[in-house]
């Protein structure tokens, strides 16, 4: 057993040096193995390095090649053609603006022009061309750069292609390699087992050589680990050259692709080049061919200029001769212009004259035609009659009334303004005097009528305005009228100091007024301190004849507003006096008195007119209405001196030698200004009313009478008998006769009354009441 054990552990031990010398082996294979790995790996590690290293001179290079191909030389010289291109496209269309430009002109001289035109075009074509050739020698310059750097190109992928195939070679051999190490490896792991099992049965003995082995085993791992990672770094070189090779492929359709626009631009330029031959050709052509046309046009007009030349020289000849004809007119014109002017200015001169002296003449002439016009108008005047007689008929106003009583019984002729027509009773009668006023007449129209009348009263006539006409015919509204329309006094005295003012530079007026009232035969100062004081009229101390009131109070007045105080205190006066006023002063005459005293400035030479404005009191027949006491007397008074006025007025237009003023105070105080030259105006009243056509027949008969007195020296006595008898006739019923006009017309009757409008002023036959005038 020993023997057998130490058999055994001789046979162990045996073994076990057997096995160590097999470890020891293993272990020399191992290290041998792992120097081999070792360098294996490094060998791998230096080639892959190497391929790095090829990797990046590569892609430096195909950088190069790149920048080389297209980023510089080639894509610059692209560029340059392009804007070579672009300046000769500009070339050729500025030669056509130019050509377009040679067309549209019409060559003032064909000849020159165009020969130089086509100079410079020819010059130009030499030029383009001589571009051109240059273009092309440049463009085969270009060509020979491309040619080479495909050469070069071609080179470098013929490089590429090498380094490529020897970088598969070294790939394919590292692969290879890379495959036996692999296989080494694999057998490598495939033998340990055996030598686990001995590992495991030596395991008791050697710890170390577990260890060793577990190292070898670590690194082993480590190994592979490596391994793996140069296969990863293979496939990243594989995939970086597959870039490679597209980057390479991408660059050569680049170059291709420059190639080919090379071609088409330089195709373009040849055939622009062409079209602009072709152009230049045409144009010069068709400019050449103008020129023909236009040189042809020119030498025919040459030729008709030619021919008109001919013709023209001897008209220029006689035109030459007309030139010197009037070169010698010019020469001579300032002298005869002179002359003429010297004439002209002679004749001027004298027609200036002419006409200033025709100026004189007529001048002269003028101011005699002035004052013949005012000798006429005195004329007129004094030939009308310096009595004059107007009617005025007074429009129906509400106080008449209504009913056949208020219906007018007044018509008028329309073809002639003096005649008036009344139906009295139904007959019509019509009467004649100097102008009758219609109802629509205005206070303006009537004091037109009267208004010359009163400026003669400036000149220093005398002048007397009489208002006649029954109670509430429109005597008061003529002379005083109203506020709003002022009648003649007002008015009359406006125009007085208008026409004063006029003639303030040669004369100085003044106006004085005086306001009295004449009732019952009394004579009373209206403007005096004691209105009911009785004044008397006396003849001046002076033995002139002339009559003055002493004690009748005169105002100065120089305007509108003098007039109305005047006229207002005056009013005031006679108010406070009767307590019925209205048919006080319809019993009483009112008189306005208006002295207008000049003195001529250089002269010295004074006048005195006086202005006599008389509301007369009604002449209405009291009488036959049986009136008593106080009302008969004022009636007889009334009668009596409005009878003595219609015997002056009688007397005074028949010129008679007597006339009768003092039968009454009224005539007696007008005396001065009712004789003479004095101008008197008779202002009949009367109601258009069919219920007043009584008084209104009387009243038109008064007019009638005054107006148609005919002034013949034998008529005289007759014409007055006349109006008494027929005055008398209109009074019989009433029993009242003035005393002094009854003895003064029987006293007298001599003659015959001629009327002079008998044809329409009798036409009251039917009435029986008229006597026919006595012849
Ligand atoms: P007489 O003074 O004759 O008595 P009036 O002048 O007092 O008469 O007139 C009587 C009335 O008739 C007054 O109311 C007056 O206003 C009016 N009248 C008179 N004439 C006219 C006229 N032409 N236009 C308008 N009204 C008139
Ligand atoms: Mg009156």
């Amino acid at each position: 057993m020993i023997q057998k054990m130490v058999e055994s552990m001789s046979q162990l031990q045996e073994e076990k040096g057997r096995l160590q010398e097999q470890l020891m082996a293993l272990q020399k294979k191992l290290t041998l193995r792992e120097n081999d790995q070792q360098a294996v790996s490094t060998q791998l590690q230096a080639q892959v390095e190497n391929l790095k290293e090829k990797l990046i001179g590569q892609v430096q290079e195909v950088n190069r090649l790149r920048s080389e191909l297209g980023g510089t030389d080639l894509e610059k010289h692209r560029d340059l053609l392009m804007v070579e291109n672009e300046r000769l496209r500009q070339d050729m269309k500025r030669c056509e603006a130019e050509l377009q430009e040679l067309r549209a002109r019409p060559p003032p001289c064909p000849d020159c022009e165009h020969s130089k035109e086509s100079a410079q075009l020819r010059e130009k074509l030499a030029q383009l061309q001589v571009e051109t050739e240059e273009n092309k020698g440049r463009l085969a310059e270009l060509d020979l750069e491309v040619q080479q750097k495909t050469n070069r190109l071609a080179e470098v992928e013929l490089r590429l292609k090498d380094s490529l195939a020897e970088k598969a070679e070294e790939e394919e051999r590292l692969s290879r390699r890379l495959r036996d190490s692999q296989e080494t490896i694999a057998t490598l792991k495939a033998q340990p087992q055996p030598i686990k099992y001995i590992i495991k049965t030596v395991e008791v003995d050697s710890s170390k050589t577990k260890q060793a082995l577990c190292e070898t085993q670590a690194r082993n791992q480590y190994l592979q680990e490596q391994v793996g990672m140069q296969r990863q770094v293979l496939k990243e070189m594989e995939q970086q050259l597959q870039n490679a090779q597209q980057t390479t492929a991408q660059l050569k359709a680049q170059i291709m692709m420059y190639e080919s626009e090379l071609e088409r631009a330089h195709g373009q330029m040849l055939e622009e080049m062409q079209t602009m031959e072709e152009d230049k050709n045409r144009a010069i052509e068709e400019a050449f061919a103008r020129a023909q046309v236009e040189m042809k046009a020119v030498h025919e007009n040459l030729a008709g200029v030619r021919t008109n030349l001919l013709t023209l020289q001897p008209a220029l000849r006689t035109l030459t001769n007309d030139y010197n004809g009037l070169k010698r007119q010019v020469r001579d014109f300032p002298l005869l212009l002179q002359e003429a002017l010297r004439s002209a200015r002679a004749e001027i001169g004298q027609a200036i004259e002419e006409v200033n002296s025709t100026n004189r003449e007529l001048l002269r002439k003028y101011r005699r035609e002035l004052q013949l016009r005012k000798k006429c108008h005195n004329e007129l005047v004094r030939l009308k009659g310096n009595i004059r007689v107007i009617g005025r008929v007074r429009p129906i106003t509400k106080e008449d009334g209504d009913g056949p009583e208020a219906s007018n019984a007044v018509t008028f002729d329309s073809d002639d303004d003096a005649v008036i027509h009344l139906l009295h009773k139904g007959k019509p009668v019509s009467f004649e005097l100097d102008k009758v006023f219609p109802p629509h007449a205005t206070q303006q129209d009537v004091f037109q009528e009267v208004q010359a009348l009163i400026t003669s009263c400036i000149d220093g006539y005398n002048v007397c305005i009489f208002a006649y006409g029954q109670t509430g015919a429109g005597k008061t509204y003529t002379m005083e009228g109203t506020i709003e329309n002022p009648g003649i006094n007002q008015r009359a005295l406006q125009l007085l100091f208008s026409e004063v003012q006029e003639k303030a530079s040669d004369w100085e007026y003044t106006i004085t007024v005086s306001v009295a009232e004449i009732y019952n035969e009394a004579l009373r100062d209206l403007l005096g301190k004691e209105p009911q004081e009785k004044l008397e009229i006396k003849l001046c101390p002076d033995g002139s004849g002339q009559l003055y009131v002493p004690g009748l109070t005169e105002f100065k007045v120089q305007s509108v507003e003098d007039i109305n105080r005047v006229f207002e205190f005056g009013h005031t006066n006679r108010t406070t006096e009767f307590t019925n006023l209205n048919e006080h002063s319809s019993r009483s005459h009112a008189l306005l008195i208006v002295t207008v005293r000049g003195t001529d400035y250089s002269t010295g030479l004074r006048t005195t007119g006086k202005l006599n404005l008389v509301d007369l009191a009604g002449s209405e027949r009291v009488g036959k209405s049986g009136a008593e006491g106080s009302r008969l007397r004022e009636a007889q008074y009334i009668n009596k001196s409005l009878s003595a006025l219609g015997d002056v007025i009688s007397a005074l237009r028949s010129r008679q030698g007597h006339v009768p003023f003092r039968n009454s105070k009224l005539t007696y105080l007008l005396q001065d200004s009712l004789s003479g030259d004095s101008k008197t105006l008779m202002l009949v009243q009367v109601s258009p009313v069919e219920k007043n056509t009584s008084e209104t027949l009387c009243s038109l008969k008064f007019a009638e009478r005054v107006r148609s007195v005919e002034l013949g020296p034998g008529s005289r006595r007759a014409e007055l008998m006349s109006w008494s008898s027929q005055e008398h006739l209109e009074f019989d019923g009433g029993s009242v006769q003035t005393p002094s006009s009854a003895r003064s017309y029987s006293s007298s009757s001599t003659g015959a009354p001629i009327s002079r409008s008998s044809s329409i002023r009798r036409k009251l036959q039917t009435s029986g009441k008229t006597k026919p005038v006595p012849v």
